[in-house]
């Protein structure tokens, strides 16, 4: 599969399209989710073209993967939803048609300020 440079998530990094912006750095771009699931609801993605995580696994920069993994963590603690500054949150990437992936550009949703509940429903 390649990458479609019209998702919707490609536009908000061209900026195309707006975004309710958290924290954007070199490797990272993260926003609130428009269709929040949970009290805080956001979302993080890398700037590179990867449609998902097996993607970015096989074909990121080692310097891409510890930007977007430690992207995480600064995003969450800037929510205040992280374990040294709060009380947790849960990070979920959903991956291709059985992950039930909607947008074809990996993103992790960070999902906190409340008890998240069953893993899965
Ligand atoms: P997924 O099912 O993991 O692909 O999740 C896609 C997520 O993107 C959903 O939670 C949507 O609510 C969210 N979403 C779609 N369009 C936008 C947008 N323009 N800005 C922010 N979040 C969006």
């Amino acid at each position: 599969m390649k990458y479609d440079d019209q998702n919707i998530f490609a536009k908000i990094l061209k900026g195309e399209i707006p975004c309710k912006k958290i924290y954007e750095d070199e490797f990272i771009l993260s926003f609130y989710d428009i269709n929040p699931q949970k009290k805080i609801h956001a979302l993080v993605i890398p700037k590179g073209k990867y449609i998902d995580l097996d993607d970015f696994s096989q074909n990121a920069s080692n310097n891409e993967i510890v930007g977007l993994i430690k992207g995480i963590n600064t995003v969450a603690k800037k929510l205040g939803i992280s374990v040294d500054v709060g009380k947790g949150y849960r990070a979920l990437a959903n991956i291709g048609e059985h992950g039930g992936q909607e947008v074809p550009h990996l993103h992790f949703h960070l999902f906190g300020g409340e008890k998240i509940g069953k893993m899965v429903q």
